[in-house]
C-alpha cells in the first residue's frame, strides 16, 4: 500500500504520457515550447481566471506574487501557523515580516478571529504595514474566503491564495485559484496535480500583475530576454513537465471525485474515534492529505508504530509550528496565541489518501485506527 500511488497513475496512463515525452524530446523544444503556453490556457480556463503564468515550483509562485506587489522591508504578511515552510518563507526572502496565525484545528486552515487578532496586534504595537494575507487551501479544503475577503477589506489588504494542495478543491462552484487577489500551486509529485519534477503556477486576473509576473519569471525581462528591465529570477516550467501536466489534468477531475469518495468512507468510520477533518458547507477539498487528530501526542505515537508494524504508511503534516522553525526565530510575537496549531502539531497523523486505493485497503485502515487505540 502506497501513501500517495504515483506508480499505478503512471501505468495507468502510461501510454499517453509516454508519448506525450517522446514529443518533447524529438522536438527539443525543452524550455517555453508550444505545450507551456497550452498548458497556461487550460489551466485558466479549468481554474476561471483570466491569466495563468507557470513557473519552476510553488515556492517561487509564492515569491513572484509577492515581488509583483513590490512587498518588501516594513511589510507585514500574515501566513498560518500551520502549513509547509514555503508559506512562510518567501516573506523574509522578498525582505518583509512574517506574522504567524493561529489555525481553526476543524479545518486546519487560518482562523478568521485569530487573524483579526494578528492584524490588531501588529497595527497598534509596530511599525510595519499589513499588506499580505497568505491563505493556504491545507490538505485540500479552500481556506474560509468569505470572511477572510471581508478581513482583507476591512484592512485594505491583498490575499495571496496559497493553493499548492488545494487545487482542485472548490467553494460552490468557484475553483480554487480563483480565490486570492493572485493564487499559486505547485507541481510537485505529490500534489493533487502533479508533474514528474517540479513545477508551480500562478495565477490572477490583473493584467498588470500578470505581465510583471512574466517578466520576473525570465530575469526581468523587457522585449525579450536579452533586454532586462528590472532583477527577476529564472523560474519557468520545462517544457516535459508541462506535456506531462496536459495528460494529467484529463482524468484530474475524476481521481478527486473518488479521493472524495474515500474520504466520506473514512468520515463515516472514524469520526466517532478520532477527531476527523471538517468539511464545511459548501466546500469540496481535493484531499491532498487526509488527516486525523488523537487526543495526545502519546496516543498518536502508539497509532504510528501500529500503522508500522502492519506495513500501512502514514505521515505527520506537521509536527511544528511555524513560529518554533529556527529559521523564524527573529521573528516572534510572543503575545500572539498558537492554541490550536500546537494542539494539533502534537496530535495529527495523516493516512494513505489517493485515487488508486482499493476499497479493501480502505477497510483496513479503518479497522488499524480502531485497533491501534485498543
Ligand atoms: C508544497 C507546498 C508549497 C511549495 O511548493 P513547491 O513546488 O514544493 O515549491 C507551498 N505551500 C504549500 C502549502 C505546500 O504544500
Amino acid at each position: 500500500m502506497e501513501f500517495r500511488d504515483l506508480k499505478q497513475q503512471y501505468q495507468l496512463h502510461k501510454t499517453e504520457i509516454d508519448n506525450a515525452i517522446q514529443n518533447v524530446l524529438t522536438k527539443v523544444n525543452f524550455i517555453q515550447g508550444k505545450q507551456v503556453s497550452l498548458l497556461e490556457e487550460v489551466l485558466a480556463q479549468y481554474v476561471g481566471v483570466k491569466h495563468c503564468i507557470t513557473c519552476a515550483n510553488g515556492t517561487d509562485a509564492l515569491q513572484l506574487a509577492l515581488m509583483a506587489w513590490k512587498i518588501g522591508a516594513g511589510d507585514a504578511v500574515f501566513v498560518p501557523d500551520f502549513t509547509f515552510f514555503s508559506s512562510g518563507e518567501v516573506v523574509p526572502l522578498v525582505g518583509a515580516t512574517p506574522v504567524f496565525v493561529d489555525i481553526d484545528k476543524d479545518t486546519y486552515n487560518i482562523s478568521p478571529k485569530s487573524l483579526e487578532i494578528a492584524i490588531e496586534y501588529v497595527l497598534k504595537n509596530t511599525n510595519l504595514n499589513p499588506k499580505v494575507i497568505i491563505a493556504v487551501d491545507l490538505f485540500g479544503q479552500p481556506a474560509d474566503f468569505d470572511k477572510i475577503m471581508q478581513i482583507a477589506e476591512k484592512y485594505n489588504l491583498f490575499i495571496l491564495e496559497d493553493a499548492a494542495q488545494g487545487f482542485g478543491g472548490k467553494i460552490g462552484k468557484k475553483k480554487a485559484c480563483s480565490f486570492g487577489d493572485i493564487a499559486t500551486t505547485s507541481f510537485f509529485p505529490a500534489k493533487p496535480l502533479g508533474c514528474y519534477g517540479d513545477g508551480g503556477a500562478v495565477f490572477t486576473n490583473n493584467d498588470a500583475w500578470a505581465d510583471l509576473i512574466r517578466s520576473y519569471r525570465v530575469h526581468g525581462k523587457g522585449m525579450d530576454k536579452y533586454d532586462n528591465v528590472r532583477i527577476g529570477m529564472n523560474s519557468r516550467l520545462d517544457t516535459i513537465q508541462a506535456a506531462v501536466l496536459l495528460e494529467k489534468i484529463k482524468f484530474f477531475n475524476e481521481e478527486i471525485e473518488k479521493c472524495n469518495q474515500i474520504a466520506e468512507e473514512y468520515t463515516r468510520f472514524l469520526k466517532d474515534i478520532v477527531k476527523t477533518p471538517i468539511v464545511r458547507d459548501g466546500m469540496y477539498s481535493s484531499w491532498a492529505q487526509y488527516t486525523i487528530c488523537f487526543h495526545n501526542s502519546k496516543e498518536r505515537e502508539q497509532a504510528m508504530k501500529f500503522f508500522k508494524e502492519n506495513s500501512i504508511p502514514t505521515a505527520v503534516y506537521y509536527r511544528k509550528p511555524m513560529h518554533m522553525q529556527q529559521a523564524f526565530k527573529g521573528y516572534k510575537f510572543t503575545k500572539l496565541e498558537y492554541g490550536d496549531t500546537q494542539m494539533v502539531c502534537d496530535s495529527c497523523m495523516s493516512i494513505p489518501m489517493h485515487a488508486y486505493l482499493e476499497f479493501s485497503d480502505v477497510e483496513k485502515i479503518i479497522k488499524a485506527v480502531v485497533r491501534s487505540k485498543q
